[in-house]
């Protein structure tokens, strides 16, 4: 899809966004398809959790730069901006663990000030919110209209709470201001380019398959998630950026399976003959989860595409091929 071109001072400018994130696992996929659709990209991103190496084929394309700067500070922009997306923040729970302060400052100081950016550029505003607002969820599946149960003072309230304050600041803003906001929850989503050392539940696995370490299943292995390959993903954002509606709006795909159903396929998958070690669940572990996508449905005319299998089957293949760019150069060393 060709983006439509906005006039500014009597010259057609190609539309323009600003991303918080740009270098993390979802943030630099949504660049490259945001290229591909005819914006040019303002890319923001600290590199507390993204990678360089992400944006790394991007060096030198006109349409696209990178402010390393951190999320949670005023962002100084010139030119006229259409969106402003954010989606800085640390996301894996380990990552979030050891990063609690940063968490809540990128996703409070941050979409404060990323808000008045948009307000002040006229521009729409786009949280990535979660799906862990649902909290350990007494709801199932869980639709947009369930408001969560979340632990205030746990561990993990630093990035529930976080977002769940970024969602109300968002409607804040647009009641008060009539800013044109999206918000999504996204549930788990995987795929290539994922930090190997993320801690997530897809990564650990088939990291530990490909190298015959053991899959650590956390407590028995019986609660769900439902996995979402990351295009699915990036096709309903594109999409819901022409949808005028503030949201919020669940993107994730309903396919449920438990941890150890899981723990068994990547096995499958990688033909690994690593065994299963169990180890203690963490505090305040979502017993399941499964997104409600009848809203995306219904207002995107979305659908996740690609199932569970085939989209590990991508994500082992990517895991394959960086195990072997990094294996060559430190053989080639030990040779030389
Ligand atoms: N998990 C696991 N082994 C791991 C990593 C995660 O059993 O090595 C479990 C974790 O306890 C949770 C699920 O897998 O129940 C998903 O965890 P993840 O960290 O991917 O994200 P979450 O959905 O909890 O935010």
């Amino acid at each position: 899809m060709k983006v439509r071109k906005t006039r500014y001072l009597g010259r057609t400018c190609r539309r323009t966004v600003l991303l918080t994130g740009a270098a993390g696992f979802v943030g630099s996929h949504l660049t490259d398809r945001l290229l591909q659709d005819g914006y040019r990209v303002i890319g923001v991103d600290n590199l507390l959790t993204g990678r360089r190496e992400n944006l790394a084929h991007l060096e030198g394309n006109p349409d696209f730069r990178l402010l390393e700067q951190d999320a949670s500070e005023p962002v100084t922009v010139e030119e006229p901006l259409d969106w402003v997306l954010h989606f800085a923040s640390p996301a894996s729970p380990p990552k979030y663990l050891r990063w609690p302060l940063e968490t809540l400052q990128v996703n409070a100081a941050g979409t404060y000030h990323l808000l008045e950016l948009a307000r002040r550029h006229g521009a729409g505003f786009f949280l990535a919110s979660t799906s862990e607002v649902y909290g350990d969820p007494l709801a199932h599946p869980q639709a947009e209209g369930y408001w969560g149960n979340v632990n205030p003072i746990g561990p993990r309230s630093v990035y529930d709470e976080a977002k769940r304050y970024a969602e109300a600041l968002t409607m804040a803003y647009r009641r008060r201001h009539a800013l044109s906001v999206r918000i999504i929850r996204i549930f788990n989503t995987y795929g290539p380019r994922m930090d190997p050392d993320d801690g997530r539940v897809v990564t650990n696995f088939v990291h530990q398959a490909l190298s015959g370490k053991p899959l650590t299943v956390y407590g028995e292995g019986r609660q769900t998630r439902s996995l979402q390959y990351i295009d699915d993903l990036i096709e309903g954002i594109c999409r819901y950026l022409r949808v005028d509606d503030p949201g919020p709006l669940n993107l994730g795909n309903p396919q449920e399976c438990t941890v150890l159903e899981l723990a068994k396929l990547i096995l499958a998958l990688t033909g690994s003959r690593s065994a299963i070690v169990h180890a203690p669940l963490p505090e305040n572990d979502p017993q399941r989860r499964r997104p409600d996508i009848g809203r995306a449905r219904t207002l995107l005319g979305w659908q996740p595409a690609v199932g569970v299998r085939q989209g590990l089957a991508l994500t082992i293949e990517d895991a394959l091929v960086r195990q072997r760019e990094t294996l060559v150069p430190v053989r080639k060393a030990a040779q030389g």
